[in-house]
């Protein structure tokens, strides 16, 4: 799946990629590769540190 959001990456034009600070860990996640939680699509899963947060 995530390669799959990956080559869209790549390939769309979309400069205006939308992008959430990890407050756990201030690395910034674009929300395109983010991985979503299961039960909600409001709280992404932070690549780096592996936890959980809530996005707008
Ligand atoms: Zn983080």
């Amino acid at each position: 799946m995530q390669d799959e959001l990956w080559d869209f990456f790549l390939e769309g034009g979309d400069e205006l990629m939308n992008s959430e600070q990890c407050p756990h860990c201030i690395h910034t996640v674009y929300l395109d590769q983010a991985e979503y939680d299961d039960e909600t699509d409001n709280i992404i899963i932070c690549p780096k540190c592996g936890k959980k947060f809530k996005i707008i």
